[in-house]
């Protein structure tokens, strides 16, 4: 088993069910809290645990900088090294490589670039994508594809979508060769080794067959610009390729969110209904809710973590800056309609105090709060779907 879609419900276009990973079942539509550097800036896993995070995802690109893919792979992969024992995603870094360096250089074979943190060369190409997030061990990884620009020319979107679609098919065939690399299918694959050699017990055999098809699953990424035909291309061939699940890439990289919304919805169509659809890099609580609703069954987005550190707070009543003098003796809590831990403890004043006074606190719990938010908004989005007209029981492989 690598990951699977189980749909449960499905209420218009949107469904709700759960992926099985190989490090446990993670309820969808789900929305993924970034943890670049092996970490959710400020919160501990034992509180991400708390607040029912069942996905995290973590950025290849900063991990492969830093502490480097051959630590976290000798110490048993990125579950172990941050003692986190649920579910992982990990992106390609080609999106980094192309957001944090303006000296890159794409040529077929890959990219060249300088470290954003001492200019050092590097290159990464598919291959190297691969290795390093098979290194990693997250339970879901992603293709390299390159990030079309905005805006861009039609021969120029065009000559993209057909690089992420070559480098799609080179990811694939490195990644069928080595996947039995992964750091936890080591243990395991000896285990089995040893079974077939001795007289093992059935159940032992049984456990480590079962072991070892537990593996990665490499999902593909549709691209193609803001060009609703190259993304329907896209999506068409990167299906004939054939990965476990697909994302919708190459977005927010600063188009109007009404054309965000449209490339969005057109895409979906193009992608098989019985496959988890991630949507790359998105967005406000509103817009998750949106994309959800839509049929999209993964997303993630730096806002909510980064916004809390910048003070700026959602609640069921919109946005809160919290640094504002307004909430100096503001005892209320900070959304009365939010039961996280922060919500139920602390004041607006006390927030503010901590922001205002530059308390590592203030990071922590405007964090806390921020993916609660989040995580509570999907919550809804699913129950929703659920109430909807009774599904049909749907289970796809
Ligand atoms: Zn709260």
């Amino acid at each position: 088993m690598a990951v699977r879609l189980q749909i449960d419900a499905t209420r218009g276009s949107a469904r709700a069910g759960k992926l099985i990973t190989p490090h446990g079942e993670v309820e969808t539509p789900v929305f993924m809290p970034v943890g670049t550097l092996a970490s959710v800036k400020g919160v501990s896993q034992d509180v991400l645990e708390d607040l029912d995070v069942q996905i995290l995802l973590g950025n290849t690109y900063h991990l492969y900088l830093r502490p480097g893919v051959e630590t976290i792979r000798q110490m048993g992969g990125l579950h172990r090294f941050m003692s986190w024992d649920r579910a992982i995603l990990t992106d390609s870094g080609g999106f980094q490589v192309f957001s944090l360096n303006d000296l890159r250089k794409v040529s077929e074979e890959g990219v060249a670039f300088r470290s954003h943190l001492d200019g050092s060369p590097h290159f990464l190409s598919p291959e190297k994508a691969m290795e390093a997030q098979i290194g990693l061990g997250a339970d879901i990884i992603m293709a390299l594809d390159e990030c079309t620009e905005y805006p861009a020319g039609a021969q120029r979107a065009r000559d993209s979508m057909e690089l992420t679609l070559r480098w799609a098919e080179r990811c694939k065939s490195y990644f069928e060769e080595h996947k039995h690399e992964v750091p936890w299918a080591r243990t395991e694959a000896a285990e089995l080794r040893s079974a077939g050699r001795t007289r093992a017990s059935a159940h032992t055999r049984a456990r480590a067959t079962q072991a070892v098809e537990a593996t990665q699953a490499l999902f593909g990424i549709v691209q193609g610009g803001m060009d609703l035909e190259l993304r329907r291309e896209s999506a068409g061939r990167t299906i004939d390729i054939g990965f476990p699940g697909y994302a919708i890439g190459g977005l927010s990289v600063g188009e109007p969110r009404e054309l965000t919304r449209d490339i969005v919805l057109s895409t979906l169509e193009h992608l098989p209904c019985n496959q988890p659809r991630y949507l790359m890099g998105v967005g406000t609580p509103e817009e998750i809710a949106q994309y959800a609703q839509s049929g999209v069954d993964m997303m993630d987005c730096v806002l909510p973590t980064r916004a809390a550190r910048h003070g700026l707070l959602f609640t069921s009543e919109g946005k809160v800056s919290i640094k504002q003098a307004r909430y100096a003796q503001d005892e209320s809590a900070l959304d009365a309609g939010c039961d996280c831990r922060v919500c139920q403890r602390y004041s607006r004043a006390y927030l503010r105090h901590l922001y205002a006074a530059n308390e590592l606190l203030a990071q922590v719990l405007n964090t806390v709060h921020n993916l609660h938010y989040y995580l509570a908004t999907m919550r809804t989005v699913r129950a929703w779907i659920r109430a909807g007209n009774a599904a049909r029981a749907v289970t796809t492989r």
